[in-house]
């Protein structure tokens, strides 16, 4: 078995890795990476779809989905994934291709194909292509996402995708019980940090939502769409949080694509409560209205790019009374960036001072350190470790440190690699 690495080799974003069981090619994943201001987006190295036996999506997330289309301008592959990750795929490469018009190499027949020869598949049920048989595991990092176990000719191969080990609320923690593997393709994101637990930020935001709503305020929470504004609004309702819970945007969709998915969530019993519970905003007319007595408002976009996220800021960020909460990663260059460095925000061309509270709070849906070093103690076996979809530093140190403390023979590969086993 052999594997190439196409992209997330030292970065964050366009996963791709072409598994090669004698001569059955199995794709895992084909992302794309945004280009930072005005620069075109970049891509995983190109395959022929025809020389591909099956394409494996592990979740929805743009970095790992986002190019899947570009195999389907004429190709016709089986795309595997959780039907959760197929519907969620779909919805967010529509809207990336809504956002960013002609920069990318397919349109809407091809995300229409990629449907046509999606194969939809539950955790643990194998699939046997020619000489390879994958299964998915449950990653804990987002509704669907998964891991991958490929096996061929005795030899086993374990991609992490995107892991949060321990769940959240919404998702039960990752699935370990994987016996023994000869080929770890690892996530590095967090290799690095250390995150407060989960519990603790929960904690701080509602006792903040509390104080803002006890000085007659609004709280502004600006989230990623899936599923952080799922949860969100599910950990209100658990500390029994009475006030009104406004949702809006996208994050609509994403709770339709849920509800129809309840069994890939830890509790669907409180995640139908919370979303039933909270007022749904469809229309301009129904957002001012809606705001007219304290409350949270969730709506995307994380980083306040673009969106209702722009007209809510415009409304609450100038008033003591209002608190914003900023529960998602905020990039570079980003608003959300730069509320928090700066306290400003642009409207109209100009930087205002925001005098709406403003607090940050850790709810990454990725493992952090410790997480992904207790993971890597779990490993059975001897595994060749590949240490990927990090910045340099952290695939470099992970790498290292997983073959100091383990013993096991590790690379922190750059594209264009190929590892045998
Ligand atoms: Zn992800
Ligand atoms: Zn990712």
């Amino acid at each position: 078995m052999d594997v190439k690495i196409l992209g997330a080799a030292n970065e964050v974003g366009r996963s791709g890795f072409l598994v090669n069981c004698n001569g059955t090619k199995l794709l895992l994943d084909y992302g794309v990476m945004f280009g930072r201001r005005g620069t075109p987006p970049q891509y995983p190295i190109h395959v022929k779809p025809k020389d591909l036996d099956a394409i494996i999506i592990t979740h929805a997330h743009l970095d790992h989905s986002g190019n899947v289309p570009s195999l389907f301008v004429s190709g016709n592959t089986d795309v595997y994934a959780t039907p959760p990750t197929m519907d969620l795929s779909k919805m967010l490469i529509e809207d990336m291709l809504k956002i960013e018009k002609n920069a990318h190499p397919f349109g809407l027949p091809e995300v229409n194909n990629m449907m046509k020869n999606s194969k939809e598949i539950g955790f643990k049920q194998k699939v046997t292509k020619g000489n390879a048989t994958f299964e998915f595991r449950e990653s804990g990092h987002v509704i669907g996402g998964s891991t991958v176990l490929v096996e061929s000719e005795k030899k086993r191969l374990f991609y992490t995708g995107d892991i949060k080990t321990n769940g959240s609320r919404m998702l039960r923690e990752m699935d370990m019980d994987i016996g023994e593997i000869d080929l770890l393709i690892t996530e590095s994101t967090y290799a690095k940090t250390q995150q407060i637990p989960r519990k603790e930020s929960e904690a701080q935001l509602i006792e903040f939502a509390n104080e803002v709503m006890d000085r007659k305020g609004i709280l502004f929470i600006p989230s990623f769409s899936v599923e952080r504004s799922q949860e969100m609004a599910c950990i209100l309702r658990s500390a029994n949080f009475k006030h009104k819970i406004i949702m809006d945007g996208m994050a609509l969709k994403v709770n339709e694509i849920m509800f129809r998915h309840p069994e890939y969530l830890r509790d669907p019993k409180i995640f139908s409560e919370a979303i039933k519970s909270s007022t749904a905003i469809r229309e301009h007319a129904e957002r001012k209205r809606a705001m007219g007595e304290p409350c949270v408002v969730i709506s995307p976009a994380g980083m306040l790019v673009g969106g209702n996220a722009v007209y809510y800021l415009q409304q609450l960020a100038f008033d003591s009374k209002n608190g914003i909460a900023l529960v998602s990663y905020q990039g570079e260059g980003t608003p959300g960036k730069k509320l928090l460095d700066t306290g400003k925000v642009s409207t109209r061309g100009k930087d205002l001072n925001v005098t709406a509270e403003v607090k940050q709070f850790q709810f990454s849906g990725h493992a952090d350190r410790t997480e992904l070093f207790d993971m890597i103690k779990k490993i059975k076996g001897n595994p060749k470790v590949l240490a990927v979809h990090g910045d340099s530093e952290s695939c470099d140190m992970f790498a290292q440190e997983i073959h100091e403390k383990f013993g096991f023979e590790t690379y922190a590969p750059v594209v264009n690699d190929e590892i045998t086993v």
